[in-house]
């Protein structure tokens, strides 16, 4: 069976990371969606929380699950028994943190093969950062992420404030 891990933040998940997993899905018979426990970056939901965004977002997609993960991602590659990583990659930007990270994973993981799809071009634009900006200052965020995590991401960001 050709497995495929999909990892990231998803801090929240939205309509870039999905068409990613979507198309993903058609590449391989299992893609698990990995969430990363700890990114070196601030988060603004918790790891349940993010786990569950996901979750509710692939309800349609049989072939697609989530979990979350704390370490090195290639450690969770092998624990689930992946062949492949997917990563997204936005023009520009995206490229060289995807290069040094590949080159780094060759090296310690030489069998798992890295796969990048290029971002649909509605979505280069679009990354969680700018999303919860836009959402904190109070934008219409209605069409970048589904509905659910629209609605989470105004609960939570009214919470903060
Ligand atoms: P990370 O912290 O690992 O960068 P992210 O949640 O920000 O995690 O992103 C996970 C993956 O999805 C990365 O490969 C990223 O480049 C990709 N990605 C993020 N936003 C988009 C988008 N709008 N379109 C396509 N891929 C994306």
């Amino acid at each position: 069976m050709t497995i495929a891990i999909y990892p990231g933040s998803f801090d929240p998940i939205t309509d870039g990371h999905l068409d990613v997993a979507i198309r993903a899905a058609k590449l391989f018979e299992r893609l698990i969606i990995g969430v990363y426990d700890a990114p070196d970056k601030p988060l603004l939901f918790t790891t349940e929380e993010r786990v569950e965004l996901v979750r509710q977002a692939i309800v349609n997609l049989p072939n697609v699950e989530v979990k979350s993960f704390t370490g090195l991602t290639i450690d969770f590659a092998r624990k689930v028994k992946a062949q492949a990583m997917v990563r997204g990659l936005r023009m520009g930007a995206d490229f060289e943190r995807e290069f040094d990270l590949a080159m780094m994973n060759k090296k310690l993981s030489p069998e798992l093969e890295l796969v990048c799809l290029m971002a649909n071009q509605e979505y280069q634009f679009l990354s969680s950062s700018l999303l919860k900006e836009a959402a904190r200052l109070g934008g219409n965020i209605d069409n970048f992420v589904p509905k659910h995590v629209a609605t989470a991401l105004r609960r939570k960001v009214h919470s903060k404030m």
